[in-house]
């Protein structure tokens, strides 16, 4: 064995310093003003906020395992605006004008890539539908085109412009399509946070929520009990699992959904390309490799293993799109636990718990909303329940009423 690796393996004259930024206490206080459950993206960016514009400091962000551990480090991290319903788009859209500015914001480079996002189009009802959406997105501001297959061969040479027999015959252009490195943008809410004076105690896993007169007033961990003023949950893939230590029961149904990369190769694709037909998109990550994602996983379940079932499947498309993919190296294949709502969209707000505040139902399209849900959840505790405009069509009691906010069309493959 070389003589220096021994020299600075045993020496510890070198530490590593990987948290000097994000501060780890190591106490549990007895009591804070807010208990956020679950250390994600969701978790972090609303102790940001509400730390940043409200001057509420005392809050513990509880995290079972580690900080972006869960469906924050596996996403495809695909940040886009072109959603169908007028509820969605304003929502979104205002959380892709926040990830720009997120890099000055933090002083911190998030990798904000701003690439553009094209939706194939294979069917009549499928241009008829883009044609809808991309009127609903231009009157909210947001910049989306239905191009023809001439415009979308200039854009994407390598397109099969024929996969699987099924003639591409427009395309949804959406111009604000991004993607952003996602454990950065967990990291730099959360440093912003405990620079604040905001608790991060990762390891830290709530077992049971305390109910008290039907009010919320603490939490049960493996590190103790914890009493509060008010608690929020961000546990994206675990809703329902944590609503319930609250006596809540979700409309969720939970399913695993999985993604993969190749090796890296020279570039050849700037947007992120997908069909909701072929079910199956396809993105170039800065470093060359190819990703590909698709739906869930065909049946509810709580895992996060890989499937040879999913990967033949989903790499059959992706190479009807582009045949030449088939030579190229599966490297990794990973998945996540998602929370589907039956309309497609998120829910957030009031519970029937007082001071128990929702975040949840992210399913397969939470990433890109991780700024503007932290902005609004912030404001909605910080108000002590007044519910803001732009999260009022996603409370929960929707499925109730028959408000439901029908995103279905728009998230399919795409995420
Ligand atoms: C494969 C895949 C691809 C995706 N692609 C996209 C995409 O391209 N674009 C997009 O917008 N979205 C995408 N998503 C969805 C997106 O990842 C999520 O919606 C988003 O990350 C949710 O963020 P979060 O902070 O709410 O959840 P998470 O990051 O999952 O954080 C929740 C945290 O809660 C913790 N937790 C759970 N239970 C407890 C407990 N009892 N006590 C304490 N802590 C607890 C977990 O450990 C976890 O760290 C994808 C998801 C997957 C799985």
């Amino acid at each position: 064995m070389p003589f220096s690796l021994l020299k600075y393996g045993l020496k510890n004259d070198y530490p590593f310093e990987q948290d000097a930024d994000l501060p780890s206490p190591s106490e549990l206080k007895k009591h804070y003003d807010v208990v956020i459950i679950g250390g994600g993206g969701h978790g972090v960016a609303t102790a940001y906020y509400l730390a940043k514009y409200h001057g509420i400091t005392n809050i513990a962000i509880l995290e079972k395992g580690y900080l972006g551990g869960g469906n924050t480090a596996r996403n495809t991290a695909v940040i886009r605006s072109n959603y169908l319903t007028s509820e969605g788009v304003k929502f979104y859209k205002e959380s892709v004008d926040l990830f720009q500015g997120l890099s000055n914001e933090f002083d911190f480079n998030i990798m904000y890539s701003s690439r553009g996002q094209l939706t194939l189009a294979h069917t009549d009802a499928t241009v008829r539908s883009f044609r809808q959406r991309t009127e609903v997105n231009k009157h909210f501001g947001g910049r989306t085109e239905l191009i023809d297959p001439q415009q979308i061969k200039e854009l994407v040479p390598t397109l099969n412009m024929n996969p699987a027999d099924m003639p591409v015959l427009a395309g949804l252009w959406h111009i604000d399509g991004a993607t952003a490195r996602h454990d950065a943008v967990a990291w730099g809410y959360a440093k912003g946070a405990t620079q604040r004076g905001v608790e991060l105690h990762q390891l830290t896993e709530v077992v049971d929520v305390i109910v008290e007169k039907g009010r919320a007033t603490g939490v049960k961990t493996n590190r103790g009990t914890v009493h509060c003023d008010c608690v929020i949950q961000a546990v994206a893939g675990h809703s329902s699992l944590v609503a319930a230590m609250a006596g809540i029961k979700m409309p969720i149904t939970t399913y695993p959904l999985q993604a993969m990369v190749t090796q890296p190769v020279k570039p050849f694709l700037d947007p992120l390309v997908s069909s909701s037909a072929l079910h199956c998109y396809v993105q170039q990550t800065g470093r060359g490799e190819i990703v590909f994602g698709g739906g869930s996983d065909p049946y509810p379940l709580y895992n996060t293993r890989s499937t040879l079932d999913l990967k033949e499947s989903l790499l059959a498309h992706a190479v009807e799109m582009f045949p030449f993919m088939a030579n190229l190296k599966l490297m990794r294949q990973w998945a996540g636990i998602t929370d589907m709502t039956s309309d497609y969209s998120p829910i957030m707000g009031l519970s029937p718990v007082e001071n128990y505040y929702l975040d949840a139902g992210w399913g397969t399209w939470g990433f890109k909303s991780t700024p503007i849900c932290g902005k609004t959840m912030a404001e909605l505790v910080a108000s002590g329940g007044k519910v803001p405009d732009l999260i009022a069509p996603f409370s929960m009691d929707r499925f109730d009423e028959f408000r439901q906010v029908n995103e279905m069309g728009a998230t399919a493959a795409s995420h």
